[in-house]
């Protein structure tokens, strides 16, 4: 874990209300819900953003739509590299021309690249980014994050503006009803936890919702393998405990394990009761359960 740098450079000129507005009318830009389309015009937002990250001057942030560019250019204040990654080809375009405007000096430390964040690799982008840090698209802020966290092993900590519900969500603990499939993934990866909240009225246009920042600290040392064939295997029966998740594990885990029977063996074998249900589960249990051989 990195800590906050003292003193900011501050020499992008950050976007306020006004300048959202010009840039989006002219460049016809015309926000789309589809595409979580909320651009920040508040300076003071997008500067907690990067101070909460904690990124210093050695990262490289990965930041997942870039937008109109309010929070890049905060971050190109701080950090080393930034390798924005942006969905839609107006915006990806127009993003250096607003840099290169707003913050002439730290115009070379940018990257854009134009690419589905669901789907970017790390041979797609020019460095290898250390940090993410974000207001995600909300409908598909928490597939990105996996992903992102999968296909990008030298990401060490991410900062992400989400839907406070789903911020919510990815940071629970085990027990309660918030608790899910999200919350077992993200600990999968790292610790998680709740990192500030975010009023409507910093963006253009105003979500119905309210938002939450979520920060994820990668596991210094990982206490099970984080490869592809481990992590499809924890990850299918965490979507089958989950799918029937007021059913006993044993029941919700019957199809997963080919029979009720073979479910309870794999239960007992991991140690666990197998009429408890998956939200008392942690990631360790999971670990566990995925690991046990399957009979025969
Ligand atoms: N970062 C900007 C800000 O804070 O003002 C914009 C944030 S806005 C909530 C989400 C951004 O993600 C938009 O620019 C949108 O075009 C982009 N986006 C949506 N889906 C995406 C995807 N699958 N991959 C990459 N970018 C995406």
């Amino acid at each position: 874990m990195t800590t906050p740098e003292a003193t900011p450079r501050g020499e992008a000129a950050l976007l306020g209300p006004a300048e959202v507005r010009t840039l989006a009318a002219e460049f016809d830009i015309r926000p789309t819900k589809q595409l979580g389309q909320n651009f920040v015009h508040d300076g003071n937002t997008v500067r907690k953003i990067v101070a909460v990250s904690g990124v210093t001057r050695d990262d490289v942030v990965l930041e997942v739509g870039p937008g109109l560019g309010s929070l890049t250019l905060a971050l190109l204040d701080v950090v080393e590299r930034v390798v924005a990654v942006e969905i839609d080809p107006k915006l990806a375009t127009r993003l250096p021309t607003t840099v290169a405007e707003r913050a002439p000096e730290l115009s070379g430390r940018l990257d854009v690249v134009l690419e589905d964040a669901m789907r970017v690799l790390p041979s797609q982008v020019p460095a290898e980014p250390t940090a993410l840090v974000a207001n995600l698209p909300y409908n598909v802020a928490v597939p990105v994050l996996l992903h992102l966290f999968a296909a990008f092993p030298s990401l060490r900590t991410a900062l992400v503006m989400v839907q406070a519900e789903v911020a919510d969500r990815l940071a629970a603990s085990p027990g309660g009803k918030i608790y899910g499939v999200p919350s077992v993934k993200a600990n999968f990866f790292g610790e998680v936890r709740r990192a500030g909240s975010v009023g409507r009225h910093v963006f253009w246009p105003e979500p119905k919702i309210e938002s939450g920042l979520v920060r994820i600290d990668r596991y210094p040392t990982p206490p099970w393998p984080i490869d592809e064939e481990h992590r499809r295997r924890v990850f299918a029966v965490v979507d089958a405990a989950f799918a029937q998740r007021r059913k006993t594990l044993r029941a919700a885990l019957a199809t997963w394990a080919g029979s009720p029977a073979e479910a309870e063996r794999r239960l007992v074998a991991a140690g666990i009761e197998p009429s408890a249900r998956g939200e008392v589960l942690d990631a360790a249990d999971f670990v566990r359960l995925a690991a046990v051989d399957p009979i025969g």
